[in-house]
């Protein structure tokens, strides 16, 4: 099987692999069983000396890299630069903070000695998303490495570059071989290799359809599992709230990616008194919206990263004008490219798609809520809970209110974006686990209890 990777600006062929069998995959996952005992016997301090050094290779081909990235899925390359600086201040964070996270933690119990240790499980399994091609690799792996373990990937289908560039990284900072390693597959053989039990640990970044599948057959084989799933991030605007500063950061967070992004902001709930005010400011941002060609520097929204997402959209849309919505679309129209228009909804209604599925494009619906409890339960009413943001000059309120939030982070007057030193994760069918800090540190560790009596 071949495993193309296709422009989706210009709809060219950029590069083709063959994937690999499953007995290559074998083949290479032994060699990762291999490397694992000498990776993990290394002390953790030495360890994080090749995080530093994957960091330097980051920033040194930050161009390539972000060069990639747009090609393979489109995302604007100011942005694209972007990822890749994140990446590199991901790897100097662990590199600095992993070793004092993962010292044993001396506990009094009253026997001579107690203590807990953290202690790598062996091979961790990737399963990763196009939309960040790098950054989710890095997010999931370095943490996993750096407590000792090995990691392999299956990259997203459209983006085999990013997954072979961000192999080599780590082969240039001067990795042990296979330490980390990319499989080019697809996802029949990512399940192989689950319930063949090769691996011994999964963690998928991806659509909430792939964690049941994945999650199912990992957790049927008593492995741990980590899913970050999908999102529809609510966005609060109260009446107190900076109107035009929450308008700014509203149109950023929903059309950043080209609104592919798990924690854009996806539903603008805005209580009735400052709603007309909102959309007005909205839409004055949403017009400054350069459209076109992601490789140049003045781009905001490129295409979406896949022909077959743009029909989604418009079902979205079609469904939302079914019942009742008047949108307002952006941008001229591209005849090349896999574009879709931005494309605001006020007056959007709970009971569109747009307001309850998850919307992987530059689609704003706008819902007008009474107060403050309606907008909470508006907000809470999706299947998912992974980011959400409120917008108040009354942060004593913000927070009164971000308590009553299912999600996993709530940004009060901001935008939720993933930090190394912040815990990253959704609640409901938005996921299981965490990423990032310490909290992704440990996610696949043995936590040994020692007791010496
Ligand atoms: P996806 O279709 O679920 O794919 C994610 C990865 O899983 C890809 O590598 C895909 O391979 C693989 N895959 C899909 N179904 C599988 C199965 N049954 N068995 C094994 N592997 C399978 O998602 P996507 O379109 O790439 O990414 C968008 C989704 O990811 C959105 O829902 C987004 O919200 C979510 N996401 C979440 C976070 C987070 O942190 N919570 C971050 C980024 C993205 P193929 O490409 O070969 O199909």
């Amino acid at each position: 099987m071949k495993i193309k990777s296709i422009n989706p600006y210009t709809e060219e062929v950029n590069w083709v692999y063959d994937s690999f069998s499953f007995a290559e995959c074998e083949s290479k996952i032994g060699k990762s069983r291999a490397a694992f005992s000498g990776w993990s016997s290394l002390p953790v301090e030495e360890r994080t000396k090749y995080f530093s050094r994957a960091g330097e290779v980051l920033r040194q081909n930050t161009e390539i890299y972000a060069e990639i990235i747009t090609k393979e899925m489109g995302k604007p390359i100011r942005q694209s630069r972007g990822e890749i600086e994140k990446c590199a201040w991901l790897c100097d964070y662990y590199a600095e903070n992993a070793a004092e996270s993962l010292k044993d933690e001396i506990v009094d119990t009253g026997a001579e000695k107690s203590y807990v240790t953290f202690e790598p499980l062996g091979i961790i399994f990737g399963i990763m998303p196009w939309n960040f091609p790098f950054w989710q690799v890095f997010r999931f792996a370095v943490p996993a490495m750096c407590a000792g373990n090995v990691c392999v990937i299956k990259h997203a289908s459209n983006v085999p570059k990013s997954a072979l560039e961000i192999e080599k990284v780590f082969i240039e900072a001067g990795f042990p071989e296979n330490v980390f390693s990319s499989l080019l597959i697809d996802s029949k053989t990512a399940m192989q290799i689950i319930k063949e039990e090769l691996v011994d640990g999964v963690s998928l970044t991806g659509s909430i359809g792939a964690g049941s599948e994945i999650g199912g057959l990992a957790g049927g084989l008593i492995k741990p599992v980590v899913l970050e799933l999908g999102g529809s991030d609510p966005f609060i605007v109260l009446e107190d709230a900076d109107i035009e500063r929450a308008a700014q950061v509203a149109v950023k967070s929903r059309f950043l990616n080209t609104g592919q992004s798990c924690i854009a902001a996806k539903r603008f709930i805005v209580t009735e008194d400052v709603v007309v005010d909102f959309i007005e400011a909205f839409e004055l941002e949403m017009q400054e919206l350069k459209i076109g060609d992601p490789m140049d520097e003045e781009t905001d929204i490129g295409p979406i990263a896949k022909k077959e997402f743009i029909d989604s959209l418009e079902r979205v849309l079609r469904d939302a004008k079914k019942k009742g919505a008047e949108p307002h679309t952006y941008g001229e129209e591209h005849n090349k490219g896999f574009f879709f228009r931005p494309t605001l909804i006020p007056a959007a209604s709970t009971d569109m798609k747009v307001c309850n599925v998850e919307v992987f494009g530059p689609i704003a619906p706008v819902i007008t809520a009474k107060d403050e409890d309606e907008a909470v339960k508006i907000a809470n009413s999706t299947e998912f809970g992974l980011g959400a943001e409120i917008w108040s000059r009354d942060l004593e309120r913000a927070q009164r209110l971000a308590k009553r939030i299912n999600s996993g982070f709530v940004a009060i007057n901001g935008m939720v974006k993933s930090d190394p030193r912040l815990p990253f994760g959704g609640v409901k069918k938005s996921g299981v686990g965490r990423e990032l800090s310490h909290y992704g540190l440990k996610e696949f560790v043995n936590i040994k209890t020692v007791v010496v009596n």
